[in-house]
C-alpha cells in the first residue's frame, strides 16, 4: 500500500517508519528497498484485502491524478467480513479501480456488487485481441454535455436527463441530425474485443484513450460509464 496511519496521519513510506494499516488496524512496515516500489506492508500475515494487488508504477502514476484523500480509502464488507481498498474513491462518490492484470470474473462480479458505482482502468496494453472499430468523438465536445454514452453495440448516445423515461426509445446515433456536425477524434476509439480475457460478461464496447488521461475526460463522464480501458502510455 501507499499509505498507512503513522501517528494518526495518512503516510508514505519511508525507511525505518512503522504504522498501522488504514483498514484492519494491525502493524505496517514501511518497505523501501532498492527494487519494488516504496510501500506498506503488513507485519505479520493478516487477511486484510484480498482484491488487492501489488502495486505498481502504473498504478502509483493513476493515483497520482487524483487529490491524496481521495486514494486508498477503505470500507468495510460485512459479507466477506474484511476491508476492501478502493484505488481512489472520489468525492463524488465514485470508485476508480485500476487493475493492471487480469482477474477473476467471480472477483470482479464481487467488485461490481460492492462498489455501487465502479469503473475500471484497465492497462489495455496487456489485453490482445482487439479490434478498433471507429473513433469517437472527443468526450469533452460540448455539444455531448448532456449526452451520455449508452451500453448499446452501436456507438449511441442518450440524454443524460433520460434515465427515467423509456431509456433505449432515447438513444441516437452519432449520425443522428442533432449531433451529425461533431467532430470524431483519431485519439478517441471505441472498439470490441473479441477474446476477452475476463469472461463472457466483457463489456461490447470499451474505451481506449493513447494518452492517460483522467483529466481528460473528467469524472462527470466517468461516471457514466461502466467500464473503461485504457492503454496508458
Ligand atoms: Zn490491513
Amino acid at each position: 500500500m501507499q499509505y498507512a496511519l503513522v501517528n494518526g496521519i495518512k503516510s508514505e513510506p519511508k525507511k525505518g517508519l512503522t504504522g498501522v494499516c488504514i483498514g484492519c488496524g494491525n502493524q505496517m512496515i514501511a518497505k523501501c528497498g532498492p527494487v519494488k516500489l516504496h510501500h506498506w506492508a503488513h507485519c505479520v500475515n493478516v487477511q486484510c484485502d484480498s482484491w488487492w494487488e501489488t502495486e505498481t508504477e502504473w498504478h502509483r502514476q493513476w493515483k497520482s491524478h487524483f487529490q491524496e484523500e481521495e486514494r486508498e480509502q477503505t470500507f468495510y464488507d460485512e459479507q466477506l467480513q474484511e476491508y476492501h481498498r478502493a484505488d481512489v474513491y472520489t468525492t463524488g462518490g465514485i470508485t476508480i479501480e485500476f487493475q493492471n492484470s487480469p482477474i477473476a470474473l467471480e472477483e470482479l462480479l464481487s467488485r461490481e456488487r460492492f462498489y455501487t458505482q465502479l469503473v475500471w482502468v484497465v492497462n489495455g496494453l496487456k489485453f490482445k485481441g482487439f479490434n478498433v472499430t471507429e473513433a469517437i468523438p472527443n468526450p469533452r465536445e460540448t455539444a455531448l454535455k448532456d449526452y451520455e454514452f449508452t451500453g448499446t453495440s452501436h456507438l449511441a448516445f442518450r440524454k443524460t436527463d433520460g434515465r427515467s423515461a423509456d431509456a433505449a426509445a432515447q438513444t441516437i446515433s452519432i449520425r443522428h441530425p442533432s449531433l451529425r456536425h461533431i467532430k470524431i477524434s483519431s485519439k478517441h476509439f471505441t472498439f470490441s474485443w473479441r477474446h476477452p480475457h475476463m469472461g463472457g460478461t466483457a463489456p461490447k464496447h470499451l474505451f481506449l484513450l493513447t494518452q492517460v488521461g483522467i483529466s481528460s475526460i473528467g469524472l462527470g463522464y466517468l461516471s457514466s460509464i461502466r467500464r473503461i480501458f485504457i492503454i496508458y502510455k
